[in-house]
């Protein structure tokens, strides 16, 4: 494993301030602004407010094409137990997902590209997304003109960081981040007094049905060899144990892969609550809302290819880690302007928890006991991880930029 001087760089000052300084989604107007002032700094045009809070950064260096570089700017509603001397100062905000590293990764980038223009050509498009965690804030740069101002990319550019260790990049061809759809279900019963059930129609009982039922979705219904996951994350019904209430709703989140897979899931999903609701006799049909909805992140084989050797030039040693259950809105960029994502993990670990492990098991065995993104204890060291980050944000999109 590389090891890089562990020193103190203006950026991570950056980093330390916008940690100490989290903001939730499409509330990013403190990053926003110091996000486009650098850029202007840097002789980026810069365009502030695209799908609310996101910054674009453009630099148009003659003929060749856009390359799309993006990172993620939001925080979540995490109280911070880092203990680390820049911890959030908001009450119950923290950036426990490693957005700040990414918003920093992506200005050091844009500044070494900037300086270094007389040595590309093409059009580097710095995008700066608001409400990733809402898996929204890309629709809304999509759906505010972002290409239609500005073209549309070759290819989409982007990372996460990840409790890898620093100086490891893990790149997965294919869906690196799963599908996400979180339902919302109302089922219908009819209320009472507790001491009367046979008077009522108890939404508790047909609740409770539901979340077991529902557990066979993935161990009866799916190909073991396909990932799915069904998961009842919030179940409410009811204020008093003397009475039975009229209605019980849970929330459901959904991780798929594949195409297909997602609609056996949801299909099987909807017959549940619907077999279930007739079953116990419901007086109306259960209701299922659609809440959040996003595809997986499928990395396209070629341009990872491609992009590998520019990444491992970085000194990073560059791993496969497989797919990733969580999340991710970057691939919209790419599915919306028909070109290939290529999406890394960053190795954000202190690498000193790894010393003396030699086999790839005892390393994910490590990495599982580590904090995880969205953990109030996820601290990422600074360095490394913020110059390998930007070493690897230009030696991509140098990649993807011809010569000039
Ligand atoms: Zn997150
Ligand atoms: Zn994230």
């Amino acid at each position: 494993m590389v090891r890089l001087m562990s020193t103190t760089t203006p950026w991570v000052e950056v980093y330390e301030d916008l940690h100490r300084h989290p903001e939730l989604s499409f509330d990013e107007h403190r990053t926003a602004g110091i996000v486009a002032d650098a850029l202007r700094d840097f002789g980026f045009e810069v365009e502030t407010g695209v799908g609310r809070t996101g910054v674009v950064g453009v630099i148009r260096n003659g003929d060749g094409p856009t390359v799309l570089v993006r990172a993620d700017m939001d925080a979540l509603p995490v109280t911070e137990q880092t203990g680390l001397p820049y911890s959030s100062s908001v009450e119950g905000v923290a950036h426990a997902c490693g957005h700040d590293l990414h918003v920093t990764c992506l200005l050091a980038a844009c500044e070494e590209l900037a300086a270094s223009r007389s040595t590309w050509s093409g059009t580097l498009l710095a995008v700066f997304q608001p409400a990733e965690e809402l898996i929204v804030g890309a629709r809304a740069m999509l759906d505010d003109g972002l290409y239609e101002r500005y073209g549309r990319p070759v290819v989409v550019l982007g990372q996460h960081v990840a409790p890898l260790p620093a100086g490891v990049i893990g790149l997965h061809t294919g869906p690196a981040f799963a599908a996400v759809d979180g339902l919302s279900i109302t089922l219908h019963g009819t209320g009472g007094h507790g001491s009367s059930p046979h008077t009522t129609v108890d939404p508790v009982v047909m609740a409770a049905s539901t979340v077991m039922r529902l557990q066979t979705v993935v161990s009866r219904e799916v190909n073991p060899k396909d990932m799915a996951v069904v998961t009842v994350g919030r179940l409410s019904a009811g204020t008093k144990s003397n009475i039975i209430p009229p209605v019980a709703t849970m929330d459901v989140s959904v991780r798929t892969y594949d195409e297909a897979v997602r609609s056996r899931v949801l299909g099987a999903i909807e017959r549940i609550v619907n077999g279930e609701a007739a079953s116990a006799g419901a007086p109306r049909d259960p209701e299922i809302r659609h809440l959040e909805r996003c595809d997986a992140v499928v990395n396209d084989g070629d341009a990872c290819e491609a992009t590998r050797p520019a990444l491992a030039s970085t000194g990073a040693l560059v791993i496969d880690p497989g797919s990733v259950a969580g999340s991710e809105d970057v691939g919209l960029f790419a599915t919306e302007a028909d070109c290939p994502c290529v999406y890394w993990l960053l190795g954000g670990a202190d690498p000193s928890h790894f010393e003396g492990l030699s086999t790839v098991r005892e390393f994910g065995e490590k990495v599982a006991t580590l904090p995880s993104n969205h953990s109030p204890a996820f601290a990422p060291v600074p360095e490394p991880t913020i110059t390998l980050g930007t070493a690897a944000l230009v030696a991509a999109a140098r990649h993807w930029l011809p010569v000039g």
